[in-house]
């Protein structure tokens, strides 16, 4: 009808029909009151296109916005009612402004340009200009119309005046439309990829369910990885994870990666699970540490947060150590002692060279230059509560503790070293030593703890020290109930050092005056770095990223959780509190018959502090280790003795059988002489053999004490 606008209103989406008889979409951008037309915009291969309709053509392809009775709006009267093509939520009469949209990823109903009218070559689309500073977030096209109209309605405008308000506002629409167009091709073009990757499911991946579940899960993670512009925080215990890539045996058998990293501090780990139905689900189980590296790190970054901080700390008079904890297999090796290419390790970028390198950079800071200080290293091995020297062919050392509690590895030799080619060269041969006659690096690495120690002395007096250590891989822990002594053993001393690594860390943490650290040698060795004001740590723990080391993996997030749990809130932990006391008492009681060591002591104290890890059955079999590992040392320096005296009996019989082959000797004083030394022998040899039969009585109780473990116990503990 001739004088009205009917709905029609500026914003507004109407249809249009074009000369080549085209109808599409298009937005009215003014209404024009001299001619009875409206103005309308659309985009078409990029541009922005504009034409004038007269009221009739629009009435007639639009019916619902045509007029329902003839009334000429007034100034006073507030614009025509919102049309109904056109969804407009209230907003507030006092908000003067519009607000950011809440999400920013239109749906299709926000499209510009309808699907009819989209331009089939998307390649024609050109760049959108950059929105408008003002504007935070951009506002979808239906807000737009509804901001047009409320400013309208709130200033009570004229026709003429909303004409010419909407004139104004017609570039920061098309500029927002652009923009619109522009995300909205993308979102389709994101779909269509994930429709087509959706077809192309592969069902030859092995739990290719799992596959796409994990994928899926990580489309909507906002990912936020560490980078070197992320502050290094001073911690006194600091507990870090480092995921590997997969390997090529895990690509091989198409292993999945169920590990995630999301930020710096976060682990994710997709642990798939089997419902009763036998449908398979993922469990996602999040942890949070100091920071998480993921498998594109390098080593160099992960000492920046890890280590490095630690350098000053020995040049301050204090201890640390740095230890690489996780199953074998993990990178533990290559974290610490640098990346292996086939048979040759590139140890200048591992942990240990990398703090040697600065130590000898911050010897030359002038404040520390005055102190004159010299570099030592040391490079041993702890295999099976035994010490190894690497820098001296692999000589057996004894570790003595004296009145005072100092601990002392005798005989361990400390090389001097000059600058980083120094330590490079001592890695390498303590390396090859360590490697040295087996079949592979890991099948003895596994078994056995590596510490490298870089000593700062002044005037031969211990400055400071640093001790790297490359941990046993965690899963020989749960050798405990091997059918092979040797294997049970090493697996009870690993159990066991990991365990008391943890209590000792964990003490650092709550400064306790008591920690189990004679409960292994391993933490024997290190006592001097868990106690001291200046003491501080570090654990990466490193984790495989695939499904099928899915157990090792959380075992190994579980024990590194534990070592931090109580230094992130230390008014949590209450001493002396213990959930399980009657099974304490009644442990106490079994401990007593055995007598007491220190040794003993402390392991009673580590599995008292252990309770919900450590089995009645895996606590009865480290005690039987403990006794028999005791017998073991008495035996053999009793056998010793006896050698070193038969050697001085063989003397004596041979100075007396000589003095019977003179013609007058006396008989009564060889008769007295050779039963003295019959005597001495027998007593002498009794008693080592009742020391073997005791010993051989408490390997049989090993034995025992074994069967007695079931096997899965000990596997979740670590
Ligand atoms: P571990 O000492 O824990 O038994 P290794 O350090 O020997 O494990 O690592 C096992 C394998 O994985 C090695 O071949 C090593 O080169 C490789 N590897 C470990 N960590 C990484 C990493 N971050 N990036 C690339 N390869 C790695
Ligand atoms: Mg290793």
């Amino acid at each position: 009808m001739a004088g009205s606008f009917g709905k029609i209103i500026v914003g507004v989406y109407v249809e249009i029909k074009r000369s080549d008889g085209r109808i599409h979409q298009a937005m009215v951008t003014s209404l024009n009151e001299d001619n009875e037309s409206v103005t309308v915009e659309w985009i078409e291969n990029g541009d922005t296109k504009g034409k004038e309709i007269d009221l009739e053509s629009i009435f007639a392809l639009n019916p619902d916005v045509a007029p329902e009775e003839e009334t000429a709006p007034s100034p006073e009267t507030p614009p025509p009612p919102t049309p109904t093509s056109v969804k407009v939520n209230k907003i507030p009469k006092n908000r003067r402004t519009i607000a950011p949209a809440k999400n920013d990823t239109p749906s299709r109903d926000n499209r510009v340009v309808s699907t009819r009218a989209r331009p089939a070559q998307p390649q024609q689309l050109e760049p959108a200009p950059p929105p408008p500073i003002q504007q935070p977030a951009q506002p979808t096209q239906a807000q737009t119309a509804q901001q047009l109209a409320n400013e309208a309605s709130m200033h009570q405008l004229t026709r003429k005046e909303f004409g010419q308000l909407s004139r104004r506002k017609s570039n920061c629409v098309k500029e927002v439309e652009k923009l619109q167009e522009k995300r909205e091709r993308r979102r389709i073009q994101q779909q269509e990829l994930r429709e087509k990757k959706a077809q192309e499911v592969d069902t030859t991946v092995p739990n290719y369910e799992i596959l796409y579940m994990i994928r899926d899960f990580r489309a909507s993670l906002d990912y936020r990885p560490l980078s070197t512009a992320d502050l290094i925080e001073e911690h006194r215990i600091c507990v870090c994870v480092r995921k590997r890539p997969l390997n090529k045996k895990e690509l091989t058998i198409r292993d999945l990666d169920v590990i995630t990293i999301p930020s710096k501090d976060v682990v994710m780990v997709h642990e798939p699970k089997q419902k009763v139905d036998l449908t398979r689900y993922l469990e996602n189980q999040t942890f949070r540490f100091d920071y998480a590296f993921d498998d594109s790190t390098t080593n160099e970054m992960v000492y920046r947060f890890t280590a490095r901080p630690l350098v000053e700390t020995i040049f301050e008079r204090g201890m640390a150590t740095c230890f690489a904890y996780g199953q074998t297999g993990s990178g533990k090796t290559h974290t610490m002692g640098g990346d292996f290419s086939g048979k040759n390790q590139d140890c200048s970028k591992g942990i240990y060279a990398l703090a040697a390198r600065d130590v000898f950079v911050m010897l030359k800071k002038p404040c520390y230059r005055k102190l004159d200080l010299q570099v030592y290293a040391t490079f041993f091995e702890i295999y099976s509560g035994k010490v190894f020297d690497l820098l001296n062919g692999k000589a057996k050392l004894r570790v003595l503790e004296d009145g005072k509690q100092q601990v002392q590895v005798v005989g361990l030799h400390e090389r001097d070293v000059k600058c980083t080619e120094d330590v490079l060269k001592l890695i390498e041969v303590g390396n090859s030593c360590r490697t040295s006659g087996q079949t592979s690096a890991n099948a003895h690495s596994s078994r056995s703890h590596a510490v490298f120690q870089i000593i700062l002395r002044r005037k031969g007096k211990m400055h400071g020290k640093f001790s790297l250590i490359d941990l046993a891989g965690n899963e020989r822990g749960a050798d405990t109930s091997s059918a092979d002594r040797q294997t049970r053993l090493e697996g009870a001393e690993i159990n066991k050092s990991l365990l008391a690594l943890k209590e000792c860390i964990r003490a650092l943490g709550r400064n306790k005056p008591h920690t189990p650290f004679r409960a292994s040698k391993l933490t024997q060795v290190l006592r001097d770095s868990f106690i001291g004001e200046n003491s501080r740590t570090c654990m990466i723990a490193t984790i495989s990223p695939g499904m099928t080391s899915c157990e090792n993996t959380l075992n190994t997030l579980r024990y590194a959780n534990r070592v931090k749990e109580l230094t992130v809130d230390p008014n949590q932990v209450i001493e002396g509190v213990r959930p399980n006391t009657h099974v304490v008492d009644q442990l106490d009681d079994d401990w007593d018959h055995l007598g007491s060591s220190p040794q003993r002591d402390d392991l009673k104290l580590l599995c008292e502090q252990n309770l919900e890890e450590v089995s009645p059955q895996l606590l009865t079999f480290h005690e039987a280790v403990s006794q028999m590992v005791e017998m073991e040392e008495q035996v053999l320096e009793d056998h010793r003795a006896v050698f070193q005296e038969s050697i001085r009996w063989l003397e004596d019989e041979k100075v007396l059988l000589e003095m019977t082959e003179e013609v007058d000797y006396d008989v009564d004083s060889y008769a007295t002489q050779l039963e003295q030394i019959l005597d001495q022998k027998i007593d002498i040899l009794t008693e080592l053999r009742d020391k073997v039969k005791s010993f051989r009585s408490s390997l049989q109780e090993e034995e025992q004490a074994s069967k007695q473990i079931n096997p899965k116990r000990p596997r979740a503990l670590l």
